[in-house]
């Protein structure tokens, strides 16, 4: 297989594992590290799973994914997210990363391009050049001052390309937790249509909203329906990370094209886990607005406590499970920054280069961590920003 530099390590997973060799060394540690949701899977899953191993649930499925789990995902997209869609627009795969990496694999060809907006969850880049090293790949920025999709900026880059296979976006957003706003949203559909290519739109973390947004799926465009790509799953909205089970929903052809690769790469998602998939369709509608003001209260302490330093900023996420911390006026690169806060605090967190080149001056903030925890957390990393300011 040809690796390309963009083959690197995890940074998501090198602090989070040095975080545990401490905690196994007896040091106190705070982890602010990993984004898992720290609910435990809904019980009703996790017996529907016991009950599907005994009932047989075994064997392959249908590499596309179980009908009944299908039919179940295809009527939460049109209720939910006003998204066109049939058990034949379907694949469930072992998570979303999964989706992700079959539907590039799917697209992508030599000399394609594909832009990227930055800062970007860890994976995009790596799976993009697994996908095709030979594909270039339009990285954006976002806007430093407010993480706002900057449009002229977008235009710009993208005026001269050729080949532009697709675009790939997140909302709610890892790791700067912005959700996409509405006139964001027509101004998409219009691009995808000028630019005549693919949208990717991950959308794992849409049930993790605690401002009240009201989510919009850009599959649900009538002009650009044929050409949106939805990643979901069930990793976030169900704590169910370990699981590995997620999903895609596209046009026909793509899916005839990533069905051809699951069956030679997954075969199909473990059967009984797509069975208790089935019950999270099931669960009362409100089962997670307690832990969605858990995530409001904690984002709120953040950036109470952290706007008040006085050379360290935080914009107040809106969504996901982070906030992605301004340490550009401390003038230390990010991992720097976040080996001396763990050497000297205990606190572990995720540097901002581990999200894109231009953002070795954020540093990125797990919301998903126990209440004693994450505001003890918090305290010590104020307390070490003091200590440089
Ligand atoms: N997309 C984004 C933006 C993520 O942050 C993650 C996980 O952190 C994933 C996809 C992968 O989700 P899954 O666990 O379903 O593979």
């Amino acid at each position: 297989m040809k690796l390309t530099p963009e083959l690197t390590e995890s940074l998501t997973l090198k602090f989070s594992q040095t975080a545990r060799k401490l905690i196994q060394e007896g040091k106190q540690i705070y982890s602010l590290g990993l984004g898992e949701p720290d609910f435990e899977t809904p019980l009703e899953i996790k017996e529907s799973a016991i009950r599907a191993i005994n009932d047989g649930y075994t064997r392959y499925s249908n590499s596309k994914g179980l009908l009944e789990l299908r039919n179940l995902i295809a009527s939460k997209l049109q209720k939910e997210n006003q998204i066109e869609s049939t058990p034949e627009n379907i694949v469930v795969t072992p998570g979303a990363k999964n989706a992700l990496m079959l539907t590039l694999m799917a697209i992508l060809r030599p000399e394609d391009s594909i832009i990227n907006l930055n800062p970007c969850y860890v994976s995009y880049i790596p799976q993009i050049k697994i996908a095709e090293p030979k594909s270039n790949i339009i990285n954006v920025d976002l806007s430093k001052e407010n993480f706002e999709l900057d449009w002229d900026l977008l235009y710009k880059k993208t005026e001269n390309s050729r080949n532009i296979k697709a675009m790939i976006i997140n909302f709610p957003n890892n790791p700067t937790g912005v959700v996409l706003k509405s006139e964001d949203f027509e101004k998409l559909g219009t691009f995808i249509q000028e630019k005549n290519c693919y949208l990717i739109s991950d959308e794992i973390y849409e049930k993790l909203s605690y401002k009240k947004n009201e989510h919009l799926s850009p599959g649900s465009i009538e002009a650009i329906k044929d050409r949106v790509i939805t990643i979901n799953g069930f990793s976030k909205a169900f704590s169910m990370t370990g699981w590995r089970i997620g999903y895609l929903n596209a046009n026909k052809d793509i899916i005839q094209t990533v069905t051809k690769l699951q069956q030679h790469i997954n075969t199909n998602t473990a059967t009984f886990i797509q069975k208790a998939a089935c019950e999270a369709f099931k669960l009362k509608t409100d089962y997670l607005s307690q832990y969605l003001k858990q995530l409001n209260e904690r984002a709120q302490y953040m950036e109470i406590k952290i706007n008040k330093l006085k050379r360290v900023k935080v914009i107040p996420p809106e969504g996901g499970l982070f906030g992605f911390v301004n340490i550009k006026n401390l003038g230390i690169p990010s991992d720097n920054f976040c080996t001396e806060l763990l050497n000297s605090k205990g606190v572990a967190t995720t540097p901002g280069i581990a999200f894109g080149k231009s953002w070795d001056d954020h540093v990125r903030i797990s919301l998903a961590i126990t209440d004693d925890i994450f505001f003890k957390g918090i305290d010590l990393f104020c307390e070490y920003c003091k200590s440089l300011e």
